[in-house]
């Protein structure tokens, strides 16, 4: 098939990391991107729908109930249970139309639980032990995706594959301090302490160690990995670490951020909240690609948030 009889399909697209998709796509690829407002994918009628209105050829699912540890602890049924429906019904719905290449996004944070793995977190661990018991419903879920993807190569031969990213941030992240990450917590409220005075407050002790990825780098990363503009996609039955392996302390990012808006006024941590699994260090993907350094990245998206606050997703 040719480039120009190519047609990509992004579920999530409205969300943060694909409407990074969509910045780094070429102009004249065609590409279709799609929220929960075009189609509620929970609804295995809607997802057959979505296949049959867009015909795509190639697939970047990123469709999920996403959010940050007090999310995933609070609605931990409902994370399980929306990611299930969402990616069962979009990979049914992808072989029924004849879809050969889909690449569905994990995350790192689904991985088992510090005592069952060693680090740095190899794909071949992944179901290794439970995952951490903040995030058991979403983790789960996403787990079956690699599982579905793999039983689908195996039985029809479908390119169907996953990837595997630690913590991505970037502009339209989910600025929401309930449901969101930590970056986009540390941004919006070392910006607000800037501009109001008032303390910023972190959960945890701020030693939990992270590795954070730009979304505009996973992006690329799963770009190539559908072949999307024109390269080879990436077939292999095992999913593929991408981001960088580089751990900062939570301190360090909040450091990094104050340095950025130039806050210099206290700071406080929570210990009473929970900081989340200590470390999580993920091994280097097999994906070729220069990844933007943590602090322009962050630059990056401070930049972009003090430009468009307040009307940012969450605030
Ligand atoms: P966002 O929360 O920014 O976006 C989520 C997207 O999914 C939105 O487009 C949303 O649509 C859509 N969506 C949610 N529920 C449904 C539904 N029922 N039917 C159809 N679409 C739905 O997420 P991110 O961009 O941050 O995450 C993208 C992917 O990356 C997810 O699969 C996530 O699990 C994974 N990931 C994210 C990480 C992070 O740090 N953010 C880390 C590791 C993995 P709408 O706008 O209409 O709500």
């Amino acid at each position: 098939m040719t480039k120009n009889e190519q047609r990509l399909l992004v579920t999530g697209g409205s969300g943060m990391v694909g409407q990074a998709v969509l910045r780094c796509l070429p102009d004249d690829y065609s590409v279709t991107a799609v929220s929960s407002k075009d189609y509620n994918l929970t609804d295995p009628t809607k997802a057959r729908k979505m296949f049959r209105d867009v015909k795509p050829t190639k697939v970047i699912h990123l469709a999920a109930r996403v959010g940050g540890v007090k999310a995933n602890t609070d609605y931990v049924a409902d994370f399980f249970n929306e990611n299930i429906l969402i990616n069962t019904n979009v990979l049914m719905a992808a072989h029924k139309y004849n879809v050969q290449h889909v690449v569905s996004l994990l995350s790192t944070c689904v991985y088992p639980d510090a005592k069952w793995v060693n680090y740095p977190l190899t794909e071949a661990q992944l179901h290794n032990g439970p995952p951490h018991r903040s995030n058991f419903g979403y983790a789960y879920a996403k787990r079956m995706v690699e599982v579905q993807s793999r039983a689908y190569r195996q039985q029809h031969g479908r390119n169907y594959t996953s990837a595997v990213p630690n913590n991505i941030y970037g502009p339209h992240d989910n600025f929401d301090l309930e449901a969101g990450h930590v970056v986009p917590a540390v941004i919006r409220k070392i910006f607000e302490a800037k501009n109001n005075g008032a303390v910023p407050t972190f959960w945890g002790d701020g030693r939990a160690l992270r590795e954070f990825t730009h979304a505009d780098d996973i992006a690329q990363c799963l770009l190539k990995m559908v072949g999307v503009p024109d390269g080879m996609p990436y077939e292999s039955e095992i999913p593929c670490n991408i981001g960088t392996s580089e751990e900062i302390t939570v301190k360090q990012l909040v450091g990094m951020v104050c340095d950025i808006f130039g806050y210099d006024g206290k700071v406080q941590w929570d210990t009473s909240k929970p900081g989340g699994q200590l470390r999580k260090p993920s091994s280097k993907g097999r994906i070729p690609h220069e990844y933007k350094s943590l602090y322009a990245g962050l630059k990056e998206t401070c930049e972009w948030f003090a430009l468009n606050y307040p009307n940012v997703r969450g605030v």
